[in-house]
């Protein structure tokens, strides 16, 4: 057995992004930071770029900057992340609200637009607790049905799961990419496909697999997806989501939230409503502009990486993790509650046992972050540019080591 340490080494020293780790803030006192997937790290740059962005942009070009560069931010950087991780053309995307504001509006409008007889609405029951929420009040509020899929935990969703729930019935399946708790990837455009055969509308959580797993929106015929910028996207906490609208669809849906940011035009401040033609009809009203201004550097990262690069780290990361797992972890009685196959998983990989809830704390008071989930799960969230594999197994060997003192 190869030290797994060395291992580790190995792969950092052969990494063709590992010059970008040092583009990161340094946490003193962390020595691996697993969560990623949830929050990610800053750019090392980024308190300077705040900084001149109050001293210059608001605080010298004032409310000037809102014709300069604000009104159109939405939509520029909605086109960026289409382009560099999406696989989405320009004017699809827009940054805005936070991802459960997003799925409202997306879901209602899908369900709003809905053909006769059409009035189920498709969604995991494992899915993130904000997806079934939202999907749960939008299903009453429309008076449709929720039909719940319930996948293999560790599998995920597959085809024939959605081929078995779809029928004439069928308005809107509205799915996770990557699976927050197992780390499982859909096959995006075979769901999309089976969705479309039974003549209903496909929308995507992008959250856990946006900026990490690359995907051709356009060319697997999506029709919407929503997704975080403060996971993969490194935007800092509370930066507005993005949402994707289908090009063809942007005439035929209404969102709820009719704002003076979506109508057609903003200025005329007329006496009703009426939606923009283009994707700003899912704007509401003034976007959070600060909090937009993180994401971009990481942008910038991404593209010189190229989201392919950045996934073929991620496998390389999950794919060391596992082999860590099975070396350390599994003799101890952890479970491995994510996908042994690297094209099934996103970039997270999460383990059981019964001790985790203990020891969590102990690996968060010892520098080792990674998340915890209910009810055992740990989660190992690997995003490629701010992370090693030394990193990787260093959070391995904790885990083992946490394990072993707790057990005494
Ligand atoms: C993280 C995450 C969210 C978060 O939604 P917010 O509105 O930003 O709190 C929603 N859905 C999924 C699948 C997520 O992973």
């Amino acid at each position: 057995m190869t030290d797994l340490l060395d291992t580790a080494r190995a792969l950092d020293a052969a990494d063709p992004l590992g010059a970008h780790l040092d583009a990161f803030l340094d946490a003193p006192g962390v020595t691996a930071y697993l969560d990623g997937n949830s929050l990610g790290r800053p750019l090392r740059d980024i308190p300077e770029k705040l900084a001149a962005f109050v001293r210059e942009d608001w605080g010298t070009r004032l409310i000037r900057s809102w014709d300069e560069q604000w009104m159109a931010l939405p939509m520029e950087l909605g086109d960026r992340i289409g382009r560099v991780a999406l696989g989405a053309a320009a004017g699809q995307t827009v940054v805005a609200d936070s991802t459960s504001v997003l799925i409202y509006k997306l879901l209602r409008a899908a369900l709003g637009a809905a053909g006769e007889g059409r009035t189920e609405l498709v969604m995991e029951a494992g899915n993130f607790p904000t997806d079934r929420f939202l999907a749960e009040g939008v299903a009453a509020e429309a008076g449709m049905t929720l039909r719940w899929l319930e996948p293999d935990p560790v599998r995920g969703v597959t085809i024939a799961d959605v081929e078995a729930v779809v029928s004439e019935r069928t308005a809107l399946v509205s799915l996770s990419h990557v699976d927050y708790r197992s780390g499982a990837l859909s096959d995006m455009p075979g769901i999309t496909a089976a969705v479309h055969e039974a003549g209903a509308l496909m929308m995507w959580d992008l959250c856990h697999s946006a900026g990490v797993i690359p995907t051709q929106l356009d060319a697997w015929g999506v029709d919407m997806a929503v997704g975080c910028t403060y996971k993969y996207l490194n935007g800092g906490p509370g930066s507005p989501a993005f949402a994707y609208l289908r090009h063809d669809l942007q005439g035929l849906l209404r969102q709820p939230i009719q704002g003076w940011w979506s109508a057609a035009d903003i200025f005329a401040m007329g006496p009703e409503y009426a939606p923009s033609g283009d994707i700003r009809q899912l704007l509401s009203g003034t976007p959070p502009v600060t909090s937009m201004l993180a994401m971009q550097g990481m942008l910038d990262l991404i593209e010189q990486a190229t989201i392919d690069g950045v996934r073929a780290k991620s496998s390389s990361l999950t794919d060391l993790a596992v082999r860590g797992y099975d070396e350390v972890l599994a003799p101890l009685g952890v479970r491995l509650l994510s996908p042994r196959d690297p094209d099934l998983r996103g970039s997270h990989v999460t383990i059981g046992h019964p001790d985790f809830r203990e020891v969590t704390q102990r690996l968060w008071a010892d520098g080792i972050i990674p998340d915890f989930r209910f009810p055992d799960g740990i989660r190992l969230g690997l995003s490629p540019l701010s992370t090693s594999h030394v990193e990787t197994i260093t959070g391995i060997l904790a885990v083992r080591d946490a394990l072993e003192s707790h057990g005494r």
